[in-house]
Parts: structure tokens; C-alpha cells; sequence
């Protein structure tokens, strides 16, 4: 799918490994975020297995070296092995008294479920025996040794994982039973026996019986999984460089599957799904290791533990909030219990929905653990978008058709997928996709990503599927026990109702309800965290935000989400509905008179709708865009009026229809040009016909006389779109700037107004010195300057813009994020030399990028004034401003 850069041959390194006395927090770099924190806990006296910690230095060389390690590593892998059986007072692969050991991947940055780990190992024929005559619970043993059979031949030999799975299946039908926890020591014995057949067969020679050739081989396994595939997806999307590699940490194992006073489990010190502070997760008794993640069982909620063993759950939960006082934030931690005796696996920075990282954050500054500037930083932009994700509509009166597990955040509603290709397909076809599976895997990803929400029938709330939930804001309902998949019929069965691929379903995050219809959804209520930390953002921002508004009502909207006036107001919608005739008049007209009053008509209305525009935004800056669009979008499509015309005529040759249409027709083909877009437009069709436009500019100014006679106080800012050449703007600012004058004159009010241009032709910001002194303002429209600098449609450049990416030729869709090279090179130079021009220069972004986290990022680097954006936009802006100023570089993963 992709390749990654080669690093280099290091020169030969010093020290490959940690111990975990040796290493600390500090060191992700080094000992990724796992191997990090394992030192961390350990230093801080926490219950953490004794191990050690192989470099992300060490993978790199093996990039380097093309799959191997030198001689001096092993050497001092020996060492440290050593070291470890010491602390232990066991040894590795020992007959009598064995140590095993897990052998886990973990880089810089989380990438949780993407690479591999190995459990268990230094089992062997001889060893297991001896663990189970040590133990005295040969059940145990023999549990220990198929879970190791099956992660060694998957890892480490590439032989297929549900190979396994189906042998284990099939075992527990034979024994009828259904939790693997209640196999008997003979039918794990007999499973032992099958998996090293399968292994035989499949790779053609047995797993080593010899512990240490079983770590060499773990290790290097470890090392390759850095990239596999999945893992370079993850990192592509996540922005993750792929030269980082990750380290590989070697833990004495303890034991969760040594009977029912053993167990395993995940814990986040605050709800993941809404951020409140309460202990929150799950656990199995009698398991193993990743049996709580992969959902192969469903595991009990956590105050479940606090029932059996209070004094356990009290440990547990004090020992969250030490992790939280220390790292300055919610946790999400791996335990094990083995026989009573409670262990920490893992720690690090708990994944958590939009709405949980805004109360998180809020919450912690109250608590005084972090600082408002902190906590505006925590929250990303994307989070944030998340937040505003939509809900059920209240009130509907369906019943659902069963419930699931709410896995957060919101609703969808989408046609039902099976597996990831068929998501992709439908989703490449335009259609909302719920994927439906029995569990989900991290291989799964893609098809996820790909669907507005996802339904499993297995697996609990930090299950794989959950946590994608809350990392990407995909509506989730996972653990629907009562769900059947048919993968063969490609349908699903729920609650005696069949329903096939393809069917509307309607999934609820928030609740875990499944309908079998399309729901309406709609945005969600803000909560009062959300205040404070948009309150913490704008203190921190120096960019202004303003919203892309063309009504009253969208205005008001956009005041509410937090705008500080609106950035572009289009005026096309003036020239429709009601008022096209009008326009349609003056199109066919051949008399200017005639034209003229025509194009007058539409005065009364225009003012009425500026008037509307003007209160709603009160003294905030307006700046409205003259007509934009050339006239031929104001006629029908001729195509279209030709069938008219000929269905007419085959019903009567003399329907009176005809004639009108005929007239429409020929006015068409008069104003049809090759490339309209390119055509008589803008600045170009005000200069040529500009009646349109100075009624306009009567509208407007006497709309903001009215308002202010009522008190109120507009500032009016008019954009002429469309500048390629300064002459252009300044021979219709003087004829715009007459009407503006006369009509102050008549109204007798002064108002406060200005005139500007778009920036959206490359030309124009080529001669920006030149156009900076006839403008008093400046807005990048980026969504035409993309097009310009590009020479591509936006209309028709998606697949085109999906193979660049794709074959990494380029990193970003220009559309949707500021191409800084090219497009954003254009703007430089145009800041630079207007600036230069005119020191007052008011500059800004109107083009959807200004709603794009990366793009406000580039726009406060450069020094415009304010981006504008989509009401519903401004919030997601609002922060990246903040981040922007406050010099977000590290992302926290
Ligand atoms: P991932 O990064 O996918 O979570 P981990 O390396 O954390 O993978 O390990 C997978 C599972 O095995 C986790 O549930 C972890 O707690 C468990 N595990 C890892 N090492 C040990 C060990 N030494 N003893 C017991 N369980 C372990
Ligand atoms: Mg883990
Ligand atoms: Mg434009």
C-alpha cells in the first residue's frame, strides 16, 4: 500500500536496553510510551512485573540492517535476561521452575492493537509440565501454553490467527461449553496438540523447544510488526513518522487465567464517554492478557470487583488517582490480578470522546492539576468536532429493536455493511455505511473509518471497536448479544427480525439502542465545561473568527456559536426563488432602460434582506461579497428548455408556452461560454453590465442607514470578487463608491463603510502591491485560488486528488486543507506586498478552509486578522486559533 523511508546504518550503539530501574518517563523517545511508563510506575513503587526495555534505536537498526541485529546485541540481551531471571529466581525455558515472559511491541506514540505482542513465552514441552507440577493447576499450564502456541504461530510464523480461533471454537462445542475458561486440562491438551500440528503444517517446522530461540524469534517479530500494514495506515492517518520504530519491552508474566481468584482487566480513572470522574472499566475472572480487549468473552463492569473484593478495588482505585496526580491526567491502565495479588501492565493517557476531553480538562484545572492555557491544549480541534457529533432527535416514538452497549459518541444512521471491503465499496459510492460484525479487529480499521457507525455483537466497552469509537468519533454500539451475522447470506439477525446488507438501521452511541429504521438526528446541546474552555480559547487567540453567512437566520446562528462578524455574505440567493423573473427581465432585456428597472425592481427586497443581516450581527463587521456568478446560472439549463419546448410541441404546435421559452432558449445560447467559470463573472460582469451591482450597493447602504436611524450601528465592508487586474476594482470602486455617496446623501446618514476585494485569481495576489492600495481589505477566497494555482476543478478533482494521496505524491487534499507550497506561497506574497502597500490592510480567509484546523494554523502563521468559516465551524476555529497561538507543536497522543 505504501512504503516507508529506509533509515540509514547507525553507527554501532552502546546500550540497546533498560532496565526498568533504569529508564523513566522522560525516555519515550527511547523506550516508547509502554516501556516509558513501565519505568515510571516501577520508580514510583507501584506493583509493575520485573523487565526490561529493548530500544525504539534497536528497531531502527534492524530496519536498517534489513531484519537482523548484530552479535553485540544478543550479547547483551543474554545479560539482561540474566539480570531478570536473578530478580525473578526463576530462568528462562527451566524444566522445574520456569520464568516466562511477555514480549511486547510499543513506539513513541500509542498505536494501540497495530503491532504485536507475545504472551507466555518459554513454554515448552518440558517447562509447561514443570509449571504445572509447580502451580499444582494443570489446567492453568496447559492454558498458558495454547495461548502461547497461538500468539507465537501468529506473530512470529504469519500463520493466519482465526485458524486458531477455529480450532478453540470447535473445542469448546466438543466440550460443550461457551467460555474458554471452562475448558477442562484434556481438552486443552488435545487444543495444545492441534495447534502444533496446524504450526508444523503450516510453516513447516515446529515452534523452537528452546526459550531462548523462542525470544530471538519474538523479538525480531516484534520489530518487523512495526510495519506491518495496519500500522502504517494508523500512522499515515494519525500523522505518525514512520521512522520512529518502537521498543520492545520484555516482562516477567503474571498470571489472570490461574482460576477465579485470578483475573484481568482495563480501567480508565475517568468515563471515557462523558469524562466524569468516576472509576471506570472492566474485568474477567480466569483470563488472559488481551481476552478483555479482543471481546472473546464479555467482561463484568468494574463495581463487580468492588463487590468480591473491596479491598482489591480500593488498591486499584488508589492507585489510578496516584497515576493521574502524576501524569496530570486520566488514565488508562492494564492490570492483572494473580491470585488476589494485583499488578500494573500498563499505563498511559487514556483515548476519550470529544465531550470527555472537554469536561476532562475543565475538571482538572478546577482541581488545580493543570493550567486553563493546559487544558485549551488538550482538547484538539477534532475533538472538539466531535462534540458537536449529532444525537437523536428526542421524542420519536419507535421502539428500538434491542439494545446493545452505548460505546459513544451519538447517533448514525446508515445501510448495514458485513465486512470492511463492502464498506469501503458502498461507502465510495456515496452512501452512509454502519459496519455490523461480530467483533472488530484492528484490522478492521479501514472499513471502520469508512462508515458513520458500527455495530458488534461481541466484546464490551473498551473493546477494540469502543476505543476506535471514541478516537475517531464514530458512533458505536458494541456487545449486542442478541445479534446473528449470516456472512454467507450476507444478513443479519436480531430479536426474530432478518435484515439484509444493504437495509437502513439507525444506531444510538449514547445508548446503545439499535433501530431497524432511519431516525432523525440533530446537533447537541452544549454543556457549561464547553463554555469555560471556548472562554479559555479566546483568551488565548489572536486571530479573530467570523462566519460565512448569507441570512438573518444563519447569522444569529453564527453569533451563538461565537462569531465576531460575518466574513463572507454571498448575495446570490437575492437573484432567486421569487426574484428570478426579475432577473430573468433584465437578462433578456435589449433596452438599457428597460434593463435597468427591471434589475431596480429587486431594491425593496435586497434592503429588506441586508436590514435583516445588519441587526442580527449588531456593531460586528459585515463584509458582503457583490454578485458573484455569471448570468448564464440565472437562466435554465438549455438542454432542459429544448424538451420543454419539444413536448410542448408534440402535445400543440401553438401552445402558447413555447414562444417564452424560445425567447429563454436563445438568451442562453447568447450568453454560453466554453468555460463559465472562467467566464464574464464577478468584477468582470459588474464592469460590463453594472446595474446589478450599484442596486446592490443602494440596498446595502440604505439597509444600514435604516438600522442605524434605529440606533443600531453596522460597519460595512463591500467585496468585490474576482480582481485579477487593480484597474478593474478601481474603476468600479469609483462608480460603487458614487452610489454609495448619494445614497448616504439621500438617507442623510453617514455609515461606516469600506470597500475590499476577494483574493481568489492568482494574478490578484501576484500584484498585491498594486491592488493594496485601492482595497481597504483583503480575503483569500482559497476554494478559487486552489482552483486557480491547480488549474482543477473542485467539482471533478476528488479522484483525482484520492491518487495523489494515495501514491503519497501529495500529503493533503488541497481542497479541504491550505496547500502551503503552492496556494499558501500565493498568500504570502500577497500579505507581504499589501502590507507593504497599505499598513491598515485588513486581512482575512472566506474559503472553507478557514474552518480547517491545519489551514487556521498556517492563516495566524502568516499574520491575517481572522479566518471565516461555517457557523457550525466557528467553535472547531476558535481552538485551532488558540492552539495556533499558544504554539501547539507536540500533539499529545
Ligand atoms: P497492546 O499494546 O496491544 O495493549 P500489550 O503489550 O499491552 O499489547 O499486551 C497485550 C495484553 O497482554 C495486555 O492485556 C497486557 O496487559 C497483557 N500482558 C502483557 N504483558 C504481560 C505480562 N507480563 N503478564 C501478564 N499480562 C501481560
Ligand atoms: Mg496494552
Ligand atoms: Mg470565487
Amino acid at each position: 500500500m505504501t512504503t516507508t523511508a529506509k533509515p540509514s546504518a547507525p553507527v554501532a550503539i552502546a546500550k540497546h536496553i533498560y532496565t526498568f530501574a533504569e529508564g523513566s518517563a522522560a525516555m519515550r523517545d527511547l523506550l516508547g510510551g509502554k516501556g516509558a511508563n513501565l519505568c515510571e510506575m516501577a520508580e514510583m513503587g507501584l506493583p509493575v512485573p520485573p523487565g526490561f526495555v529493548i530500544t525504539t534505536e534497536t528497531c531502527r537498526e534492524f530496519i536498517a540492517r534489513d531484519g537482523s541485529l548484530p552479535d553485540s546485541f544478543w550479547a547483551e540481551l543474554r545479560g539482561y535476561l540474566t539480570g531478570l531471571e536473578v530478580e525473578a529466581g526463576k530462568h528462562l525455558g527451566d524444566a522445574e521452575n520456569p520464568l516466562l515472559v511477555s514480549v511486547r511491541s510499543g513506539g513513541k506514540y500509542s498505536m494501540p492493537g497495530m503491532m504485536d505482542t507475545i504472551l507466555n513465552l518459554g513454554l515448552t514441552d518440558r517447562s509447561v509440565e514443570g509449571l504445572a507440577a509447580q502451580t499444582r493447576n494443570p489446567r492453568f499450564a496447559y492454558d498458558a501454553y495454547r495461548r502461547f502456541l497461538a500468539l507465537y504461530g501468529k506473530v512470529v510464523l504469519e500463520i493466519e490467527g482465526e485458524r486458531f480461533d477455529t480450532l478453540l471454537d470447535a473445542a469448546k462445542a466438543h466440550a460443550g461449553v461457551t467460555s474458554d475458561a471452562h475448558l477442562s486440562v484434556d481438552a486443552l491438551k488435545a487444543l495444545v496438540t492441534q495447534f502444533k500440528a496446524l504450526i508444523e503444517q503450516e510453516s513447516g517446522c515446529p515452534v523452537p523447544q528452546d526459550a531462548w530461540e523462542q525470544l530471538r524469534g519474538a523479538i525480531l517479530a516484534v520489530f518487523r510488526s512495526w510495519n506491518n500494514e495496519r500500522a502504517i495506515i494508523y500512522r499515515n492517518r494519525e500523522q505518525i513518522p514512520h521512522d520512529l520504530g518502537t521498543a520492545c519491552n520484555i516482562v516477567a508474566m503474571v498470571f489472570g487465567n490461574m482460576g477465579e481468584d485470578s483475573g484481568t482487566g482495563v480501567a480508565f480513572t475517568r468515563d471515557p464517554n462523558t469524562g466524569e470522574r468516576v472509576f471506570y472499566g472492566e474485568f474477567l475472572r480466569n483470563a488472559q492478557g488481551e481476552d478483555v480487549v479482543a471481546g472473546v468473552r464479555t467482561p463484568q463492569p468494574i463495581s463487580r470487583l468492588y463487590d468480591e473484593d473491596a479491598a482489591l478495588y480500593d488498591q486499584l482505585t488508589g492507585l489510578g488517582q496516584e497515576l493521574e496526580r502524576h501524569y496530570h491526567d486520566m488514565q488508562d491502565i492494564e492490570f492483572t490480578i494473580e491470585r488476589g495479588q494485583l499488578f500494573v501492565l500498563q499505563c498511559r493517557s487514556g483515548k476519550r470522546t470529544g465531550a470527555a476531553a472537554v469536561r476532562i480538562a475543565v475538571e482538572l484545572v478546577e482541581e488545580r492539576l493543570i493550567s486553563a492555557q493546559e487544558a485549551v491544549l488538550r482538547v484538539s480541534p477534532e475533538q472538539l468536532e466531535q462534540l458537536l457529533h449529532p444525537h437523536l432527535k428526542p421524542g420519536s416514538d419507535v421502539t428500538p429493536l434491542a439494545r446493545g452497549l452505548d460505546a459513544g459518541p451519538g447517533a448514525a444512521v446508515g445501510r448495514i455493511a458485513l465486512d470492511k471491503e463492502r464498506a469501503i465499496e458502498m461507502h465510495a459510492q456515496g452512501e452512509d455505511v454502519i459496519l455490523v460484525r461480530r467483533t472488530t479487529t484492528p484490522d478492521d480499521l479501514s472499513g471502520m473509518l469508512a462508515s458513520k457507525g458500527v455495530l458488534t455483537a461481541e466484546g464490551g466497552r473498551t473493546s477494540h471497536a469502543a476505543l476506535v469509537a471514541r478516537q475517531y468519533g464514530i458512533p458505536t454500539v458494541c456487545g449486542l448479544g442478541a445479534l446473528r451475522i449470516d456472512d454467507d447470506a450476507r444478513t443479519v439477525f436480531v430479536n426474530g427480525i432478518t435484515l439484509r446488507e444493504g437495509d437502513v438501521i439507525t444506531i444510538d452511541g449514547g445508548t446503545g439502542d439499535v433501530y431497524a429504521v432511519a431516525l432523525e438526528t440533530e446537533a447537541p446541546a452544549v454543556s457549561p465545561e464547553f463554555g469555560a474552555l471556548m472562554e479559555w480559547a479566546d483568551a488565548a487567540r489572536r486571530l479573530r473568527v467570523r462566519a460565512n453567512a448569507d441570512t438573518p437566520e444563519q447569522a444569529a446562528i453564527a453569533v451563538r456559536f461565537g462569531a465576531e462578524g460575518i466574513g463572507l455574505c454571498r448575495t446570490e440567493h437575492m437573484f432567486l426563488g421569487d426574484r428570478l423573473p426579475s432577473v430573468q427581465r433584465a437578462i433578456l432585456a435589449t433596452d438599457p432602460e428597460v434593463r435597468r428597472r427591471a434589475i431596480f425592481d429587486l431594491l425593496p427586497t435586497q434592503r429588506a434582506d441586508f436590514i435583516g443581516i445588519f441587526e442580527a450581527m449588531a456593531d460586528l463587521p459585515v463584509t458582503i461579497r457583490l454578485l458573484d456568478p455569471p448570468m448564464s446560472e440565472f437562466l435554465p439549463d438549455p438542454v432542459q428548455l429544448l424538451r420543454e419546448i419539444i413536448d410542448l410541441m408534440h402535445d400543440d404546435r401553438d401552445h402558447p408556452g413555447i414562444a417564452a421559452r424560445e425567447t429563454l432558449l436563445a438568451a442562453a445560447e447568447g450568453l454560453h461560454e466554453v468555460n463559465p467559470m472562467l467566464g464574464t463573472r464577478g468584477v468582470r460582469l459588474s464592469l460590463m453590465i453594472p446595474d446589478f451591482v450599484e442596486m446592490q450597493v443602494e440596498a446595502i447602504i440604505g439597509a444600514a442607514s435604516h438600522v442605524k436611524r434605529a440606533g443600531g450601528n453596522p460597519h460595512v465592508e463591500i467585496m468585490i470578487p474576482l480582481v485579477a487586474h487593480v484597474s478593474e476594482l478601481t474603476r468600479i470602486k469609483i462608480q460603487l463608491d458614487r452610489v454609495a455617496q448619494r445614497t448616504m446623501a439621500e438617507e442623510g446618514v453617514t455609515i461606516d463603510y469600506s470597500f475590499g476585494t476577494m483574493i481568489e485569481v492568482p494574478r490578484a495576489a501576484l500584484t498585491a502591491e498594486e491592488i493594496g492600495r485601492e482595497a481597504s481589505f483583503f480575503s483569500f477566497g482559497t476554494n478559487d485560488l486552489t482552483q486557480g494555482a491547480w488549474m482543477l476543478s473542485r467539482d471533478d478533482a476528488a479522484e483525482y486528488i484520492g491518487f495523489l494521496q494515495q501514491n503519497e505524491m501529495v500529503k493533503i487534499d488541497p481542497t479541504a486543507s491550505i496547500d502551503r507550497a503552492g496556494v499558501g506561497r500565493l498568500m504570502r506574497i500577497c500579505v507581504e506586498d499589501g502590507l507593504r502597500a497599505n499598513p491598515n490592510l485588513k486581512l482575512g480567509i472566506c474559503g472553507e478552509h478557514g474552518g480547517d484546523p491545519s489551514s487556521v494554523q498556517f492563516c495566524h502563521e502568516i499574520g491575517l486578522h481572522y479566518v471565516s468559516c461555517s457557523p457550525s465551524r466557528i467553535p472547531v476555529a476558535r481552538l485551532a486559533a488558540a492552539h495556533a497561538a499558544l504554539g501547539d507543536r507536540e500533539r499529545d497522543k
